[in-house]
């Protein structure tokens, strides 16, 4: 059995992918490649990978619903954008997909190798405890509450939820649409603005516990996040 970090690319283009793979795998990764979307969902199914690289033109699903599909399944999976075009780095970076990087083609395999790394790395960071912010919180998860600078939260099961998903990755930033898809049973009933509403409730029930701090970081055009330190 391999310890090398597991990456999945999904790329239709032969050429492409090859020059991917041989990147990767020279570079100490464990790479598993598969040209459409169904085969990357069947192929995550089967075995778990440490990030994944997706083609947003891919013949059977663009890379943006792939990497919604993907989410749901794997909720935190990091994946990194292959993009061909202006219009779709606008998308990654404007439409709050909550991807962790993009690569714009044509790219050179030697920065594809060092994103990766530098995702990874943010990635296995150690993680949440030390931060100062995440240790004003504890999470009881069997009791479903959140006790903040020692004080029990008040928290509606959706308020508990994105509370959590924010406590647990400090500094990560999680898009609306993430934290619907993590938070809600059903977030196709919900509409974004809906997301807005718990974190403004959030942040007036961390404000009347320590009214000079507002842990909760909002990203405009991106997301929020829990300020690291
Ligand atoms: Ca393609």
């Amino acid at each position: 059995m391999s310890t090398r970090p597991r990456i999945l690319v999904v790329e239709d283009e032969p050429a492409i992918a090859d020059t991917i793979v041989y990147a990767l795998s020279t570079d100490g990764f464990d790479v598993q490649w598969v040209a459409t979307g169904s085969e990357a969902l069947a192929a995550l199914d089967k075995q778990p990978c440490a990030l994944a690289i997706l083609d947003v033109g891919l013949p059977d699903i663009n890379g943006f619903d792939l990497f919604k599909r993907v989410s749901a399944q794997h909720p935190g999976l990091p994946a990194i954008f292959l993009t061909a075009r202006s219009a779709e780095i606008d998308r990654v970076v404007g439409l709050e997909l909550g991807a962790d990087d993009y690569v714009a083609k044509p790219f050179s395999p030697r920065e594809l190798v060092a994103r990766v790394r530098a995702v990874l790395r943010r990635l296995t960071k150690p993680a949440p405890r030390p931060a100062a912010t995440s240790a004003a919180f504890i999470i009881d998860d069997e009791r479903k509450t959140i006790r903040y600078r020692g004080v029990a939260l008040e928290l509606p099961r959706i308020e508990y939820r994105l509370l959590k998903v924010l406590i647990e990755r400090p500094g990560r930033v999680f898009s609306r649409d993430e934290l619907m898809s993590r938070a809600w049973d059903d977030p196709g009933a919900s509409f974004d603005r809906t997301v807005d509403t718990h974190i403004k409730s959030l942040r007036a029930k961390l404000r009347a516990i320590a009214p000079d701090d507002d842990p909760i970081q909002t990203h405009r055009g991106l997301g929020y996040s829990l300020r690291e330190t």
